[in-house]
């Protein structure tokens, strides 16, 4: 048997079209995603897309709790804990007198 016959029944490379897909194999064979949508790649894609959604989430949350200790936002996002922070802080990025 041809050494890329076995690699792609051990999963290596894609039955498909022979790309790589993992360099230590599955075990079994196994299609790219551009090959095959099997429901183990949407599952996988839908894992993906979950993780992405729950970062997004989180984000949101620590954007929230940072507005709490820090309510003085400036025009450009940033967060300050106190007027004078804020102040400071548009003196240096933005130059005298604010914006
Ligand atoms: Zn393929
Ligand atoms: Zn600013």
């Amino acid at each position: 048997m041809g050494e890329i016959a076995e690699m792609m029944l051990e999963g290596i490379l894609c039955e498909g079209c022979g790309e790589l897909i993992d360099e230590d194999g599955v075990g079994h064979p196994q299609r790219c995603s551009s090959c095959d949508m099997s429901p183990r790649t949407l599952r996988s894609v839908k894992r993906v897309v979950g993780r992405e959604r729950q970062a997004e989430r989180h984000n949101r949350e620590r954007r929230a709790a940072a507005r709490l200790r820090k309510p003085f936002e400036c025009h450009c996002g940033k967060l300050c804990r106190t007027e004078r922070g804020l102040e400071a802080h548009k003196r240096d990025k933005h130059g005298a007198g604010g914006w």
